[in-house]
């Protein structure tokens, strides 16, 4: 993003990012390490897929909305307290890496 505007501030990107979180155009989310967050502007329910070998993460859809609500129902929390939102990752290798391993260049 820099490279297209280097007169904005980093500062200014991540106020704006933000921003637009609280209005609610955007989510912040963590997937893998803990420290590196990630930016989400596709507001429909959906979870992420990471991949372990090239590191691309994807959006996977829902294809039955209440299957979250299921994953909250079958699980015992020692203290209930509020749930503001679920995230649930698929950890693994995406199909194109699987695809470049079992290829015979691979
Ligand atoms: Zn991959």
């Amino acid at each position: 993003m820099r490279g297209d505007h280097p007169a904005i501030s980093l500062n200014t990107v991540y106020k704006s990012l933000e921003a637009f979180e609280r209005e609610g155009l955007l989510t912040k989310f963590v997937i893998g390490d803990r420290s590196n967050y990630r930016y989400d502007f596709t507001t429909r329910d959906h979870i992420h897929h990471l991949c372990v070998s090239c590191g691309r993460v994807s959006d996977v859809d829902l294809t039955d909305p209440d299957c979250i609500a299921r994953v909250l129902e079958g699980i015992s929390h020692p203290d209930p307290g509020d749930v503001e939102r679920v995230e649930i990752n698929l950890i693994g290798e995406c199909g194109e890496c699987l695809l470049r391993e079992r290829s015979p260049e691979g």
